[in-house]
């Protein structure tokens, strides 16, 4: 078959990281195609509607200390709301013996918020310049192999608090807390400001228009060619010019590309030559959360809003009140990081909701698994012990083919914010590859 070659750039993936590449390229005066394997753009992001409710699948809370999306919402004029979440007036949380209890919202979550500010006590110095990971040298490489496990051990906390705040970090780290990197999260507490007035600003502010609006203005600025429902199996560079196929054998050519698929995708698709050896380890580690599944539950019952959390590793935790409708019915949203529960199985996702709210009645719900799926294998990203050094590389263009998505962000690592910062990188690594 003969490959499609009117372009001067081909951007593999619409999510924020492909499309701000493809703009990025357009402004720089290639002419790029994009080529998405699902039927729609937007990737991680994902608004929809439920029972006319506008909820998002996957990312949708803003920071205002997200400078790089902040700024996109400015370009397009869209506003961010904020206060999106109702005050939880009572919590349910893990005790000693592994059961869960009710208390006050403002207890439960004020000690949560006290043991945060514990454990990334003295993280400013380990991240002076928060966008610059590594500009600390030394002090930061030496705790670069440490997981949150090992940090929440090394503080020898109570049993009660130390079940609280692992199941908080366990949940970021995709269920456990020996998964992730105590440095990434460290980093995720400083690039949002560095303290707990302003942690908490990176849930419960959401674009207005929802983001798979963002994503499509972005993408109409990038005046590019859109391929939908084609998956990339292989990517070949000859030096000269880099050529994509597709799985139903499609293929184009162009001098440079941009794969802005997640790290997590990378080890399912056949690149000639191979990747150099840190990509290629990043591939089959992937970098963070291997199985996250976001769930929304319309549920009824005698209760305010509430936040619940079960223990690390638990089956569905966190939940909590997304919104309490005009009938008195909430609208609930919860992650589970655990595979082996099947969101599209009602009586599993009733079980679920049976032991942390045996008060609530399920009336309808919707999810999505992103571990199995395919063009995602996993959540958000967070680093996992040792991954922070490696960045630097995994930055770094492969022959002809730059790489793009949140993993290898150097600040929002793991969020819009970091797809978009790497979406710009890898366009200026595509422009200076194709000699614009
Ligand atoms: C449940 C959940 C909640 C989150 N919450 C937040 C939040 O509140 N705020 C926040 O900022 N971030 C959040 N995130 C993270 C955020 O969604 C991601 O950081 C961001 O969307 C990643 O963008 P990306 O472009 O790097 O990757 P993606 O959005 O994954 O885009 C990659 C694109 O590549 C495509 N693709 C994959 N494989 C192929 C292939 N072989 N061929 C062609 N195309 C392919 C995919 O279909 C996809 O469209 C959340 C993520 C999840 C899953």
């Amino acid at each position: 078959m003969t490959a499609v070659r009117e372009f001067d750039a081909i951007v593999v993936g619409a999510g924020f990281a492909g499309v701000t590449a493809a703009r990025e390229l357009r402004a720089r005066g290639l002419r790029p195609v994009v080529i998405e394997a699902r039927h729609r753009i937007g990737g991680r992001t994902w608004t929809d509607t439920f029972d006319g409710l506008p909820i998002e699948y996957g990312g949708g809370w803003i920071s205002p200390f997200a400078k790089l999306a902040m700024a996109e919402l400015d370009r397009y004029d869209i506003p961010l709301l904020e206060g999106v979440l109702p005050m939880p007036e009572w919590a349910v949380f893990p005790v000693e013996d592994g059961s869960l209890e009710s208390f006050d919202g403002n207890v439960a979550l004020g000690r949560l918020g006290e043991l945060l500010t514990t454990i990334f006590e003295g993280s400013e110095k380990l991240l002076p310049r928060p966008h610059e990971p590594l500009f600390a040298g030394e002090r930061i490489r030496a705790v670069a192999g440490q997981s949150l496990r090992e940090r929440l051990d090394s503080l020898h906390l109570d049993t009660r608090d130390d079940m609280w705040i692992s199941t908080l970090v366990g949940g970021f780290a995709g269920g456990s807390s020996k998964d992730g990197a105590y440095e990434a999260l460290a980093q995720w507490w400083q690039v949002a400001g560095g303290k707990l007035a302003d942690w908490i600003t990176i849930e419960g502010q959401a674009p207005a228009s929802g983001m798979s609006a963002l994503v499509q203005e972005i993408l109409n600025d990038a005046e590019a060619d859109l391929h939908l429902n084609s998956p990339v199996t292989r990517v070949d560079d000859d030096g000269s010019l880099v050529r994509v196929t597709t799985a139903s054998g499609r293929e184009f050519a162009a001098p440079v590309a941009v794969l802005a698929v997640p790290a997590n995708v990378w080890r399912t698709i056949d690149f000639r030559p191979g990747l150099p050896p840190v990509h290629a380890e990043t591939a089959e580690r992937g970098i963070g959360v291997p199985h996250t599944s976001r769930l929304w539950l319309r549920v009824r019952g005698d209760f305010g809003p509430v936040h619940v959390r079960d223990v690390e590793n638990g089956l569905l935790t966190p939940m909590f009140t997304h919104a309490v409708l005009d009938n008195g019915e909430q609208l609930l949203t919860g992650y589970s990081q655990d595979p082996s529960l099947d969101v599209s199985r009602p009586e599993q996702v009733r079980a679920a909701l049976q032991r942390l709210l045996p008060q609530a009645e399920l009336i309808s719900y919707r999810a999505h698994d992103w571990g199995h799926d395919p063009y995602s294998l996993g959540g958000w990203t967070l680093r996992r012990p040792g991954q922070l050094t490696q960045l630097p590389e995994v930055q770094e263009p492969h022959g002809r083919v730059a790489f793009a998505n949140d993993g290898i962000a150097s600040g929002w690592n793991g969020f819009v914010d970091g797809a978009i910062e790497s979406g710009f990188r890898a366009a200026g690594q595509a422009a200076d590859i194709a000699g614009k």
